[in-house]
């Protein structure tokens, strides 16, 4: 019986947990199509909901090897509460994003003002539970409620998650909007800094990625969920030729498998680039680890086990391990 491989936990640095409930809907349409179901779904849930379902998929991110999660949050601040005590039943760290929303999407979803967004962050820090700044989107909030939470952020030394570019059409509008780029408004309005996560960059252009890499800001790539909902190809060799902390997130929670998200990471960078090894072993799991919990503001959180007597693992030379786990097994490896 060889002894088990023990690894840093996986970190899942962007979940919409309630999500989960559409894995199966997977007909027609587009991401803003499938978005309406996904605001209909939001509308439906209760703090006891959010106690209960959030608490299941927390055990199994758990189970698949996730030990922290940030949870990019915009049901209100007791299903926040609800997501805390869940998180703790399933033993996991948690992080509220505490997503601030001007305009669009629900009603429920939405501040009057950037002081109440930000009365509501304190409030929630006030619980005791680890909290992020999360302005939803450059369509969700105007110029004036970025410059006000990048600014609370630095003044907090807190972390700053914003949805950018994963659509065409919010990179249109907001050129329509500010005369620039999404990551170019979020540069502009002091909301990018080291403690700043932008999720997905998918259609970033090269002056936003530069942009990205001088601030020292981090990307999160959410490679399940951007496939599944067609928004395009993660720029994984253009991030990482500039330097830029890429950290991994179950977003949507159609699946949930730090190691899926790992593989359709280096697989795209492979089949765009057509070489092998674009990122080694050891980059691939600091993206899945340590780079989300940076992002996140986590300092410590738990290890996991990998089982090598799995049938995925068993037989290998110790030096081949860590490859395999990687890049040739699912989440059912770790003990
Ligand atoms: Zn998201």
């Amino acid at each position: 019986m060889s002894s088990p491989l023990v690894l840093p936990g996986f970190v899942n640095a962007h979940s919409h947990t309630f999500q989960r409930a559409l894995r199966g809907r997977t007909t027609g349409g587009d991401f803003w199509a499938w978005r309406e179901q996904m605001i209909a779904e939001a509308e439906r849930q209760t703090p006891e909901s959010v106690r209960r379902d959030y608490a299941a998929t927390y055990g199994e991110m758990r189970a698949a090897g996730y030990t922290a999660v940030g949870e990019f949050h915009y049901l209100g601040l007791d299903e926040a509460r609800a997501a805390g005590e869940a998180a703790q039943e399933a033993g996991l760290e948690l992080t509220v994003l505490l997503t601030a929303y001007a305009r669009g999407g629900s009603p429920r979803f939405r501040q009057e003002s950037v002081t109440e967004y930000l009365a509501q962050v304190e409030e929630l820090r006030a619980s005791g539970l680890r909290v992020g700044c999360a302005p939803h989107s450059v369509r969700a909030c105007p110029a004036e409620w970025l410059e006000e939470i990048g600014q609370y952020a630095m003044d907090e030394d807190l972390p700053l998650h914003v949805h950018a570019d994963e659509q065409l059409r919010e990179i249109e509008e907001c050129v329509a909007e500010h005369g620039v780029r999404p990551i170019e408004l979020l540069n502009r309005t002091g909301c990018l800094s080291p403690r700043s996560t932008v999720v997905h960059a998918t259609h970033a252009d090269d002056a936003e990625l530069d942009v990205l890499a001088d601030a020292g800001a981090r990307v999160c790539l959410c490679l399940t969920t951007e496939g599944n909902l067609g928004d395009g190809f993660a720029p994984v060799e253009r991030l990482k030729a500039r330097g830029i902390g890429i950290c991994i997130g179950s977003d949507s929670n159609v699946r949930i498998d730090p190691l899926e998200e790992l593989r359709e990471l280096e697989t795209t960078a492979r089949r765009a680039s057509r070489r092998r090894e674009v990122c080694d072993v050891e980059t691939l799991l600091r993206f899945g680890a340590d780079e989300g919990a940076a992002s996140l503001g986590i300092e410590s959180w738990p290890d996991i086990e990998i089982d090598p007597q799995h049938p995925s693992l068993r037989g290998l030379d110790h030096a081949d391990l860590l490859g395999a786990v990687l890049l040739g097994a699912s989440s059912d490896v770790v003990r």
